[in-house]
């Protein structure tokens, strides 16, 4: 079986949240069972040297965008067994940033375009294309619309994987032909509530749609987390399920992560006492053994419930706490955090950045971990916390719900705390119940334990894809 993984973002190579760490990971997985993927993104500026070096050059081929012909240079390597493809054009894809241009639309019409019109070039002609998020949404209607009778495209199916519904790639209706040049029955496919949105067409078109955990599989069929689509998922709710996501174990292994103050695995768990030493003093705050301090590495948006944080932050800092925060986004979350962390610059502190060594330094150094999400699809930072034994304080929605197992005293089961309404009260209750937890070292340990032992890698839930890939061929 022969599939290619098409992505806006996949680590190592360019990387800005989870979907660049499931197109990391997960093509490693297939291909580990056997699977042969390959992977295919935009060549971004921000590609590095150290990988452009390794990269061959395919040749090049023109793609219509609309009424435009476009260049599209092809480029390869091979990194961990894994082959992937890189689309050039430095009109779209030479720019300092990889989303967030008002041509957002056209860029990822084009990079769909071109998934499609490249296949001869890198001669890989898959039997699946595996989709993901908004854009890559236009493959399966472009596949339909314009490729099926070239030799080596009739029997291709597709898998479309929604990462965040609330990103539906929502242009103006007259892109749909004038930049997507998508022509009339299939125009219609790209058409929501008079705008074309490349995240419905997918939808519409794929063989099968994924999305990545099953509680939010169900919840996007509720108005409250489907911005919209409700109407269209249940349509096609005979098609959609949801496969949570894994991590790259071997990637995030407290044991051999180079980013930490010193390596540990559950025998010797003495070790992340050095990580929390090393990073209180690398953040200047007091260093403190028996103080639990609290971690959040995250996108700072509504999303993620930085809201409820800003509530309640001066009766969180009330307690004898400290807490990290390290992320960028919503300048009003920049902007009021920095502010809290001035105020209280000895139990807090704030980073704006986005650093994966410094993030590796906080899931390890940390004895908590804070992810009060509104919404969360899969979440991957609960699962590298709890993997490196960093206890995850976490709403129960979506991945959250179905990846942390509420802590049992009695029982000494669990792995986490949850709390369930959308309210910064209750986020503070299960803080507190967390903070008193770690004052008990014997359930301590014990929701530790739980934490490191749990299995989080991509193998289970690879051979869950396999068995979609297989029931569509
Ligand atoms: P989302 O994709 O919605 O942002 P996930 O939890 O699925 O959330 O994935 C977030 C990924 O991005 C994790 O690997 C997390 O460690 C990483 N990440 C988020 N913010 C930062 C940051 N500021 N610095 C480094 N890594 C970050």
């Amino acid at each position: 079986m022969k599939v290619l993984f098409a992505a806006s973002e996949a680590g190592p190579f360019m990387r800005t949240g989870g979907l660049g760490d499931v197109a990391a990971a997960l093509p490693k997985a297939l291909t580990k069972a056997k699977v042969e993927t390959h992977v295919i993104m935009p060549l971004y500026e921000g590609i590095s040297e150290q990988y452009r070096q390794t990269f061959e050059f395919l040749g090049s081929t023109v793609v219509n965008v609309g009424w435009r012909q476009q260049y599209a240079g092809v480029f390869k390597c091979v990194l961990d067994g894994v082959t992937y493809y890189f689309i050039d054009n430095e009109y779209y894809f030479k720019r300092y940033s990889i989303y967030g241009h008002y041509d957002d639309g056209e860029r990822f019409a084009f990079f769909s375009k071109a998934v499609l019109e490249v296949i001869p070039l890198t001669k890989f002609y898959p039997d699946i294309i595996h989709c993901n998020d908004w854009q890559t949404g236009l493959i399966p209607v472009m596949l339909d619309g314009f490729y099926r009778l070239i030799e080596g495209y009739g029997n291709i199916k597709t898998v479309f994987t929604i990462h965040n519904i609330e990103f539906q790639g929502r242009m103006d209706i007259s892109c749909v032909s004038e930049v997507f040049g998508i022509p009339g029955e299939f125009a219609d496919v790209c058409e929501y509530q008079g705008d074309a949105n490349m995240l419905k067409a997918g939808i519409e078109r794929a063989n099968k749609v994924t999305t990545v955990s099953n509680t939010y599989a169900q919840e996007i069929l509720n108005p409250y987390f489907a911005y919209g689509l409700e109407h269209i998922l249940g349509q096609r709710q005979y098609k959609l399920c949801g496969i949570v996501n894994g991590i790259d174990t071997k990637k995030y292994n407290p044991k051999t992560d180079k980013a930490l103050f010193k390596n540990y695995d559950l025998k010797s768990i003495a070790g992340k006492a050095e990580c929390k030493a090393g990073l209180q003093n690398m953040v200047n705050l007091p260093v403190a053994e028996d103080k639990p301090i609290i971690g959040m590495v995250t996108r700072l948006t509504n999303q993620k419930g930085l809201d409820l944080v800003v509530e309640v932050i001066e009766q969180i800092l009330s307690m004898d706490i400290q807490m990290v925060v390290l992320g960028t986004g919503d300048w009003k979350y920049e902007t009021a955090l920095s502010e809290i962390a001035k105020k209280y610059s000895n139990k807090l502190v704030v980073i704006i950045n986005f650093n994966s060594d410094i993030a590796s330094k906080i899931y390890s150094g940390c004895d908590m971990f804070l992810m009060p999400s509104r919404f969360e699809p899969c979440g991957l930072s609960q699962l590298m916390a709890m993997r490196y034994g960093t206890i995850p304080i976490v709403r129960e929605t979506g991945g959250l719900k179905d990846t942390v197992i509420p802590f049992n005293p009695v029982e000494k089961t669990g792995r986490g705390f949850t709390f369930k309404s959308y309210n910064a009260y209750d986020m503070l209750d299960a803080i507190k119940r967390c903070v008193g937890t770690y004052y008990n070292k014997e359930e301590w340990n014990a929701c530790v334990k739980n934490a490191m032992s749990g299995d989080y890698s991509w193998e289970q839930s690879a051979k869950q894809y396999i068995e979609l890939y297989k029931s569509i061929l």
